[in-house]
């Protein structure tokens, strides 16, 4: 399923910033020939992300859920001069892609790509963050979740990524699979947490913009 009107997608592209060259071509080789290429943020969400980056100005952003490295890109963008982002997958088939498209942004000092189960490697990480993307397997984002709000500096943000998940959150009438129960629990234990302040965005596959009290 699209997540929205081919058509508005593309107008709400045109009206927004042009992608950098290096993404562009990220986001063309990622479709041409990695799994899964609907993953990518692309280009409206990575825009997005960049802006609120920018309005954040971390010192330092976690990333749960690399792929290609589209949306760590993107996020970097906003980071103080000397700010850094570690982001986390746990797929090392991509890992030397990634690292070439760090290379061609300039950015394989600013960002610790980190391969590994995100699960295991988040309890070691010493550091707190300011922002921080949580967009890897679904089944644990309540996990994430928990292990990184002692992590998120006061007034710090959370971004979850497709909280939306197509729709199939408001799916009654079918038998829910693992991810749809991960993203639906995630969603109801959110909206009732009294740390943070939410508010659901339905850009693109929904993303949960998160502020610690
Ligand atoms: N943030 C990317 C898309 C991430 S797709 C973008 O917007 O472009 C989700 C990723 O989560 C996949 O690459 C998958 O390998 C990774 N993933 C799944 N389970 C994981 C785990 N337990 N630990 C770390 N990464 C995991
Ligand atoms: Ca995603």
């Amino acid at each position: 399923m699209e997540f929205i009107d081919e058509n508005l997608l593309k107008y709400t592209e045109e009206h927004s910033d042009n992608e950098s060259e290096v993404l562009k071509l990220l986001n063309r080789e990622t479709n041409a020939k990695v799994l899964f290429p609907r993953m990518i943020s692309g280009h409206l969400q990575g825009r997005f992300l960049s802006m609120i980056s920018h309005m954040i100005k971390p010192q330092f952003i976690l990333e749960i859920g690399t792929y290609t490295g589209y949306s760590a890109i993107c996020l970097a963008e906003g980071l103080q001069p000397h700010g850094k982002l570690i982001t986390i997958d746990i797929n090392d088939e991509l890992t030397d892609m990634v690292k070439t498209y760090l290379d061609k942004a300039g950015l394989l000092n600013r960002i610790d790509h980190l391969t590994g189960d995100a699960m295991k490697i988040i309890p070691e990480l010493k550091t707190n963050f300011d922002l921080v993307f949580i967009d890897a397997d679904k089944e644990n984002y309540c996990n994430y979740f928990e292990m990184v709000i002692d992590k998120v500096n006061h007034g710090g943000y959370i971004i979850a990524d497709n909280v939306l998940w197509s729709g199939n959150v408001i799916k009654e009438e079918v038998e829910h699979d693992r991810e749809t129960k991960g993203i639906i629990a995630f969603n109801e234990m959110i909206s009732k947490d009294k740390r943070v302040s939410k508010v659901m965005l339905p850009l693109r596959d929904g993303l949960y913009l998160l502020r610690k009290l």
